[in-house]
């Protein structure tokens, strides 16, 4: 049986499982760190984002919140809940970072669910220092300057990687 890291009462939710607490518990963890954190946005990542066929694109805007580097799942979750039922992982996913270079994003995790359950919590807005669980990602290098040349640099790899 899995139980609960916090308190030791056993786990029965998938979701549960994989975070290794229970929902009430996960529930005061956030609450304490809402505690610590103060602000409701201030840790976020402030980027921008769209679609463009095949392409996700994001763009940190700078700001005093996280880089968009350091805060890439959460961005992507707040994504995920605005496109609903469409998964981002069907997407080719770029992104420009704080110095204006794009590189690459690859989902080494994705749980469509758990992306959106953890979601409900940011959206109540009693969390701010949310972060999501539901997937994992890690960072390629594209290293362009201009959109267009990322955007065809990712794209031709794609291609070679099918063909
Ligand atoms: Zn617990």
């Amino acid at each position: 049986m899995i139980t609960c890291t916090h308190c030791g009462k056993p786990l029965t939710d998938p979701i549960s499982i994989q975070r290794g607490i229970g929902p009430d518990c996960w529930r005061n963890r956030l609450d304490q760190d809402r505690t610590r954190n103060g602000n409701l946005f201030g840790n976020q990542a402030d980027f921008s984002w769209g679609i463009d066929g095949k392409i996700l694109w994001l763009k940190d805007n700078g700001g005093p919140g996280r880089s968009l580097t350091n805060d890439m799942e959460n961005a992507l979750a707040r994504i995920q809940a605005e496109l609903d039922q469409t998964p981002i992982n069907g997407y080719t996913i770029i992104y420009r970072d704080s110095e204006g270079v794009w590189d690459g994003v690859r989902l080494t995790r994705f749980d469509l669910q758990a992306v959106f359950l953890d979601f409900q919590w940011l959206s109540d807005g009693r969390y701010p220092h949310y972060w999501s669980q539901g997937l994992d990602v890690d960072f390629y290098w594209i290293g362009e300057k201009r959109y267009e040349d990322a955007r065809a640099k990712v794209l031709s790899v794609a291609a070679r990687a099918v063909g």
